[in-house]
């Protein structure tokens, strides 16, 4: 896929958080992303065509690993049921990953899946499961979540190092929650209005550069020619400027960063 694709397909993939679009077939693929701010579950057919998404914030993972059992298996049973409602079919099987590093606690996610009535079919890494979406050889994937900020950085197709180091959407919320004496429920809630980025972006720069330093402690200039950005804080207008020009590597990003990890768990279901 070029990138034109790439952002097509993931606007699609956007789109069926509200609209139910029809399978090829029976046989549907589901994508579970058990997320440290975000649980997200995308569903796609046989062909990888995006067919229903649903997401809830959660606050059940703690570094990628689950700290509240109960809560977690709630919050994707409910997500679960309200997917089948939409589709009319019991969901059966899904993919998870793990964030790298974490691999030890695998179980746990597995778990958390199988407790709300799936099979688990595979265990991603979740650097792999991005580039599931992007399909670089070459490069870096770099995942700006909640509360990290993680790169993979790919030779061949294959991831060859990760590296992760605090600094995500949670820094962001409360820079602007110190900033407009408000909430960090009520930063959370501009941050995510489109509408206000323009306005925050001064705001957060300085945070937006932290993460560019992280991604430029790792990432050789001469060796990589670009850097693929997803996670949810990449959902920032304006943030891949800001990466490009303090690394000083070209910096992409897909239409709907968020939805591109639980996307790719999904096609490797
Ligand atoms: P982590 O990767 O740290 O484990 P996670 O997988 O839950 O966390 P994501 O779901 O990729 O992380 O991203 C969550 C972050 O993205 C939160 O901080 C959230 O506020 C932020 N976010 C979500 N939507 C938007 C948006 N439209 N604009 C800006 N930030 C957003």
């Amino acid at each position: 896929m070029d990138f034109e694709q790439v952002d097509a397909y993931m606007a699609r993939v956007e789109e069926s958080e509200q609209v139910i679009f029809k399978p090829v077939s029976s046989k549907l693929k589901v994508g579970l992303d058990l997320g440290t701010a975000y649980i997200v579950i995308v569903v796609l057919d046989e062909e990888d065509n995006p067919i229903a998404c649903e997401k809830q914030a959660a606050s059940v993972l703690k570094d990628g690993v689950v700290v509240d059992y109960l809560g977690a298996l709630t919050i994707v049973k409910n997500l679960k049921a309200k997917l089948e409602s939409r589709l009319g079919v019991e969901l059966t099987s899904c993919a998870i990953a793990m964030p790298a590093g974490t691999e030890s606690s695998v179980r746990t996610h597995e778990y958390v899946a199988e407790g709300a009535g799936f099979i688990v079919t595979n265990v991603l890494d979740e650097p792999t499961a991005a580039n599931s979406i992007y399909q670089i050889q070459d490069g870096v994937v770099v995942d700006i979540g909640g509360g990290t900020t993680g790169l993979a950085i790919f030779k061949d197709g294959n991831v060859i190092s990760t590296e992760d180091e605090a600094t995500g959407g949670t820094h962001v919320s409360l820079v602007l929650s110190g900033n407009y004496h408000i909430s960090f429920e009520e930063a959370e809630k501009i941050k995510q209005d489109y509408k206000r980025h323009k306005e925050i972006l001064p705001i957060v720069k300085a945070v937006i550069e932290k993460m560019a330093t992280i991604i430029g402690k790792y990432v050789d200039k001469e060796q990589v020619d670009a850097i693929y950005l997803c996670g949810g804080t990449c959902c920032l207008t304006g943030i891949e400027e800001i990466i490009e020009k303090r690394v000083g590597i070209k910096t992409l990003k897909a239409k709907n960063p968020f939805l591109v990890t639980p996307t790719g768990i999904a096609k490797n279901c």
